[in-house]
């Protein structure tokens, strides 16, 4: 039996775009990953006949339907008459969540006032979800063949009250039907690209389900495995991996929480190498990435930051000539920035970057997006020249860049 799921957030926060909905697409995980399909997600305004209309809506497509925000005590929270009026019931005022609510004040030093008092409210019959985190307790209640659970906005207590009160109830309830997912990330290949190499696992229908997603170059891929079992899924999910491993080599750096610079610095650790950075246009990003991991003393010796012509010369040692013929952005600059960083860290590795970043500064021979990266190592430098593309952003250019610069020495690390 499939379980099919909707969304409902509440907050007309939401719908003026002051609040971004950081609900949906955590819950919508949550749900995916217990075996529920979701089929929908809206969002309601804090107006009572749209707010029922939309869970009328909602609770028509699904056997749960999950509604989140609108519970809280003022006048425009109004998810708590919304369900009793779509169920043709009386609130009537639940005496465990008024105990509750009075103990979460006091428990703080402060008195309840009357307004929190309705929180305690439940419409007839309906069954009140605990709130260990806050005041408002959720709302459990059947509508037709709907099971509704609805739960604060706030993001923290919603998850909490979650994990609690919705898993265990839904937990298993898709069947037989277990699932395992994993997303493995590349960097160095297209999108596109990508999709003709995978073009056969990622056939529409097929299980499991394989998919691709872009973000500043990198591109991951999500395995989403379907089994009768946890180990039948498990084993479908390491078959696809494997064959993609198979398929892409070095091209995938990492799964699911392993960011690239956790990746070279796991490489740099166990081949026992050091990194120093001199970076111009990414201002240290760049060495941000590579000591965001704990114990990176261990492998990242020093960043330099030489934004400017005379930082490179003074800071760095860069020969005024060479930047006087070649410009400040060019492979020969990057090339003297590199070799003079292992020079002064006396680092096994060293990596460079200068370019345009824009907005400005662009020209014909130079677009704003022209950027080189080099690598020295004992063996000598290699420069790297790329084109990032005019229409991007800023932080785009900059991201790009150090994404680029840090798997140059996966590779070289693996080499
Ligand atoms: P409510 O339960 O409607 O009183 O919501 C309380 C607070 O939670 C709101 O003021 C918002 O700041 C936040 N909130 C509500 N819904 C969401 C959502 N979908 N995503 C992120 N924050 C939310
Ligand atoms: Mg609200």
């Amino acid at each position: 039996m499939m379980l099919k799921g909707f969304i409902l957030c509440v907050g007309d926060e939401l719908l003026t775009g002051q609040t971004l909905d950081a609900n949906s697409p955590w819950l919508a995980q949550e749900l995916s990953a217990q075996g529920v399909t979701v089929v929908g997600m809206a969002v309601a305004p804090d107006q009572k006949d749209a707010l029922i209309d939309a869970i009328r809506h909602a609770a028509a497509g699904a056997d749960v339907l999950i509604i989140t925000g609108g519970l809280g005590p003022t006048e425009d929270d109004l998810t708590r008459p919304a369900i009793a009026d779509l169920l043709a019931v009386p609130l009537v005022e639940d005496a465990t969540s008024l105990r509750d609510i009075e103990a979460f004040f006091s428990s703080l030093g402060r008195r309840m006032s009357d307004a929190n008092r309705v929180q305690a409210a439940l419409p007839r019959g309906a069954r009140a979800i605990r709130n260990t985190c806050g005041t408002a307790p959720g709302i459990r209640a059947r509508y037709r063949d709907t099971t509704i659970f609805a739960l604060p906005g706030v993001p923290h207590e919603m998850r909490v009250m979650f994990a609690q009160t919705v898993i265990p109830e839904i937990a298993g309830a898709g069947g037989a039907c277990c699932y395992a997912t994993r997303t493995l990330y590349t960097h160095g290949i297209g999108e596109s690209d990508l999709g003709e190499r995978i073009r056969d696992l990622m056939a529409r229908g097929r299980n499991p389900a394989v998919g691709t997603t872009a973000k500043q170059g990198v591109i991951g891929i999500r395995i989403y495995a379907r089994g009768a079992s946890g180990e039948e899924a498990q084993a479908l999910l390491d078959r696809d991996a494997r064959e993609l491993r198979g398929r892409l080599g070095n091209l995938i750096f990492g799964a699911d929480d392993e960011r690239l610079a956790a990746a070279v610095a796991g490489l740099l650790r166990e081949k026992r190498r050091t990194i120093a950075t001199a970076e111009s246009c990414t201002g240290g990003w760049a060495a941000k990435q590579l000591s965001d991991i704990p114990g990176s003393s261990a492998y990242f010796l020093s960043g330099i930051v030489c934004y400017s012509n005379e930082a490179k010369v003074n800071l760095l040692g860069v020969p005024r000539e060479i930047i006087e013929r070649h410009g400040a952005v060019s492979a020969e600059v990057a090339e003297s920035m590199a070799l003079r960083c292992r020079a002064l860290a006396a680092s096994d590795y060293a990596l460079s970057i200068t370019g345009i970043a824009g907005p400005d500064g662009g020209t014909p021979d130079k677009p704003v997006g022209l950027v080189y990266i080099a690598l020295a190592d004992a063996a000598g430098c290699d420069v790297s020249r790329h084109l990032f593309g005019e229409f991007r952003t800023r932080d785009e250019i900059r991201e790009r860049s150090c994404t680029t610069a840090l798997n140059r020495l996966r590779l070289k690390l693996l080499a």
